[in-house]
C-alpha cells in the first residue's frame, strides 16, 4: 500500500503592493506563500509578521541568458 500525496494547485489572486514595481497591483499565487506580480512579472514571497507584506525573491542566476 502506497499513500500517494495529493498535491493541490490552487491559484490565489490577491491585491497588494508590489515592492518591485511599487504599484498597487494584482498578485497571483500558484504555490503557497509565493506570489507573482501581474504587472512586472516578479516573483514575491509572502511574509507574515503582524502584517502581510511581499518581498521579492532573489534568485541567483548562474545560468547565462537564453540567446
Ligand atoms: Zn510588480
Amino acid at each position: 500500500m502506497v499513500n500517494k500525496q495529493k498535491i493541490k494547485f490552487t491559484t490565489e489572486v490577491v491585491r497588494g503592493l508590489c515592492p518591485e514595481c511599487e504599484q498597487n497591483t494584482v498578485l497571483v499565487s500558484f504555490v503557497p506563500d509565493f506570489f507573482r506580480c501581474t504587472l512586472c512579472g516578479n516573483d514575491l514571497k509572502q511574509h507574515i509578521n503582524g502584517k502581510i507584506s511581499y518581498l521579492p525573491i532573489t534568485v541567483s542566476s548562474d545560468k547565462p541568458p537564453l540567446l
